[in-house]
């Protein structure tokens, strides 16, 4: 519309106006809002240069209300007329949204209306006025959001949100009611420990924790659904904030395929290398095993400071057995065998088969050379045994060589060599027997554990006899008394000495036996003795610490004098010094008990045990015997004659009698009698002699 600029305040007020519509041309762009107005009548439109954009229309186009029905899509035309014609009569603003096909670009976008229709006078419309705003980003947003959600809700991963205060859920979706068989409600009443049957408090902590550090982390677990069953599922935990709260967000996969796969791959993993590692006939361990079994042993008994024995055992008529009877029977018997040198051994050592009738064992942490000689005699004993398969008998034997470690070498491939080159030589030796790589092993076997065997024997066919030792009067050379000392008649080797087998028996206790069987023959005949009035004076017995420390030991000797008519006023037991000084409490009880009942107490080997004075005084004992080694040296050895006249004098001032042991020599007797000492005993005047051999010497003596 032309203006006729004659006025100045309608000059300024143009201006004015020019300027406002730039501002709200400038608005309209900004909020992506185009103003329009249409004349109802003449249905034509005045838009504003945003709503020309929205359409994507060229500024030469007169619009119109039927510009704006071409624009729309075809899907909403109806629509928008009915809208557009009830618009046109409300007297109330009216808003619709619809699409439109831009002009320019062919894109549909949706749009917002806003729609005022104005009456006139009369009350008849005449025109409307409104906005129309492009609003496709923000339909697109929330489509995308309500896409979002519902994939959330529906999926099939478990989704829950926990509060972090209390770790109730908040939220769960479809997927986790689905997966544990409760409701979203019955989820909501529920905590995570419900369906969580592995997670404790400490480990709800420690996952916490974690989070704290990296916001997120991913575990695994096991759910437990409403009926009890459970699954394995892959978590994916972070922190967020839902409903102003701080929670813990949860996915949740269940993963128990591909569990259960991991597994089957595991457990075929592990029968590859069972099958790698193991003999196939037997279930051993095989050569590979072993060797690897070696090497971890020395290692470990490396750092731990132990020895171990190698065997190698061999089958001594396995060749014979499988070439007349066939594999299969010799396979039977290898079965047979790997079982049984499989129950001889300890769990901890290793039984291989290195192929063959060749066997071998690890056997671990030996404490005593003793440990692997039982090993390998129960090994041999157990392959004497008849093997029956299939209306056969079969007897084989076996040959072990042993080699230790660290004493042979301890060099693995050595340790090998030698241990096969020892079973080579219990071939040698006319099999069935055992041979270790070193000499002195193989004859310390044989002293320690065919003794054991053989003592066992001895003490069931009570093949100890006493020996007797006089001891005389250092003044008057008169017989005073007598020592009984053990000898071993073996079948055999004849008289054993004591030496040779008492620190064994002492050691595994079989001392027990042959003193109380030593106690009633010497003892048997010394009652003999005395009926013939052929002795005056005592019989002194040795007794072992272990002896003393038996309960019943006083009742035993109680009963054995009233069976033999033993007086005890005739009798004199010796403890060594280092027995009683072990356990001096122990002792001073047991000794009273001893000398209470009229018995003598001596004690033996005196000087080597480190008495303490103390103690000395309080033992109930009746004589020290000067233990021999600060005899032998008599008189010239000066440290030697001052020890024997200190114990000499010591003995005098608790009134003890005194008597020397091993006195071989004149000198050494005179030294002794000169310096006070009681009584002697030696070869001087007579060696251990049998009973026949004492009798007539007592016989002489009267
Ligand atoms: P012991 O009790 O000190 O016995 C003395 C040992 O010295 C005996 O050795 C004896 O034969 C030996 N002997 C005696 N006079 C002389 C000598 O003049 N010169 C030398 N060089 N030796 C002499 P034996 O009989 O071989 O006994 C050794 C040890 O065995 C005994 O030492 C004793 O500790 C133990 N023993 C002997 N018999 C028994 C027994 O029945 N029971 C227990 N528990 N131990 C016994
Ligand atoms: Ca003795
Ligand atoms: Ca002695």
């Amino acid at each position: 519309m032309p203006i006729d600029v004659k006025n100045d305040d309608l000059q300024t007020a143009l201006v004015k106006l020019k300027a406002r519509e730039k501002t709200l041309m400038q608005l309209e762009e900004l909020a992506g809002l185009g103003s329009w107005e249409i004349d109802l009548k003449t249905r034509k439109s005045i838009w504003s240069k945003q709503s020309y954009k929205i359409y994507g229309e060229d500024e030469s186009v007169e619009p119109s209300l039927d510009l704006f029905f071409e624009h729309l899509v075809p899907e909403d035309k109806e629509r928008m007329e009915r809208v557009v014609a009830n618009a046109f009569q409300s007297k109330e603003p009216v808003f619709a949204s619809c699409r439109i096909v831009k002009k320019d670009t062919n894109e549909i976008r949706y749009i917002l209306l806003s729609s005022q229709t104005v009456f006139d006078e009369e009350g008849k419309p005449y025109k409307a006025i409104g906005t129309t705003q492009d609003i496709t980003h923000q339909i697109q947003l929330k489509k995308e959001a309500t896409e979002l959600s519902d994939i959330l809700k529906e999926s099939s991963n478990e989704i829950y949100i926990i509060d972090q205060e209390n770790l109730d859920y908040l939220f769960v979706n479809q997927g986790a009611c689905e997966a544990l068989g409760y409701t979203y409600e019955e989820m909501l009443q529920k905590n995570i420990f419900a369906i969580n049957p592995n997670i404790t408090e400490k480990r709800v902590q420690e996952l916490v924790a974690e989070l704290k550090n990296n916001h997120k982390l991913i575990h695994r677990t096991l759910h437990q659904r409403k009926d009890g069953t459970t699954y394995n599922v892959l978590s994916y935990i972070h922190t967020g904030v839902y409903q102003g709260k701080k929670v813990f967000i949860i996915f949740d996969t269940d993963i128990t395929r591909q569990v259960e796969d991991e597994q089957k791959l595991l457990e075929q993993a592990r029968l590859l290398d069972f099958q790698a590692n193991h003999d196939s006939l037997t279930s051993l361990p095989n050569r590979v095993l072993f060797q690897d079994r070696l090497t971890q042993t020395i290692a470990t008994a490396q750092r731990n400071n132990e020895k171990f024995a190698l065997f190698f055992i061999d089958l001594d008529q396995f060749k014979k057995i499988n070439d007349s009877l066939g594999h299969h029977i010799g396979d039977n018997v290898l079965v047979e065998v790997a079982q049984r040198l499989q129950s001889s051994i300890r769990e901890a050592d290793t039984l291989a088969r290195l192929g063959g009738d060749e066997f071998t064992v690890i056997v671990k942490n030996i404490k005593n050379p003793k440990d692997t000689v039982t090993v390998a005699q129960k090994i041999i004993t157990l392959l004497k045994e008849p093997i029956a398969t299939e209306n056969h008998t079969l007897y084989t034997s076996t040959s072990i060589g042993i080699s230790i470690f660290p004493d042979d070498t301890t060099n693995k491939e050595d340790l090998i060599k030698f241990a096969d080159a020892a079973m080579y030589k219990a071939k040698e030796e006319g099999r069935d027997n055992y041979q270790f790589y070193s000499a002195e092993m193989t004859t310390y076997a044989f002293e320690h554990v065919v003794m054991e065997s053989s003592l066992r024997v001895a003490i069931k066919e009570q093949q100890f006899v006493p020996f007797f030792q006089p001891q005389v009067c250092a003044h008057s050379g008169k017989i005073v008394g007598m020592e009984a000392l053990v000898r071993w008649n073996h079948p055999n080797l004849g008289l054993v000495p004591p030496a040779k087998f008492i620190p064994l028996a002492e050691e595994n206790g079989l001392i027990i036996d042959i003193d109380r069987i030593m106690m009633h023959k010497a003892m048997q005949q010394f009652v003999q003795w005395k009926k013939e009035r052929l002795i005056e004076g005592r019989l002194a017995l040795n007794l072992s610490m272990k002896q003393l420390a038996e309960k019943d030991f006083i009742t035993h000797l109680l009963k054995t004098m009233n069976d033999l008519d033993f007086d005890p006023l005739w009798l004199e037991l010796e403890v060594t010094e280092s027995q009683v000084m072990h356990n001096p409490e122990r002792a001073i009880s047991k000794l009273h008990k001893i000398t209470e009942i009229g018995v003598e107490v001596a004690v033996d080997d005196f000087g080597t045990g480190y008495s303490s004075l103390s103690y000395l005084k309080k033992l109930p004992i009746d004589k020290l015997k000067i233990d021999q080694s600060f005899v032998r040296d008599l008189p010239d050895d000066e440290e030697d004659a001052s020890i024997a006249k200190a114990i000499i004098a010591l003995g005098k001032s608790l009134h003890l009698t005194l008597i020397a042991e091993g006195v071989e020599t004149t000198a050494q007797e005179d030294f002794l009698r000169e310096h006070g000492c009681d009584q002697i005993q030696g070869y001087l005047h007579s060696r251990p002699i049998s009973a026949d051999e004492m009798e007539s010497l007592l016989y002489k003596s009267l």
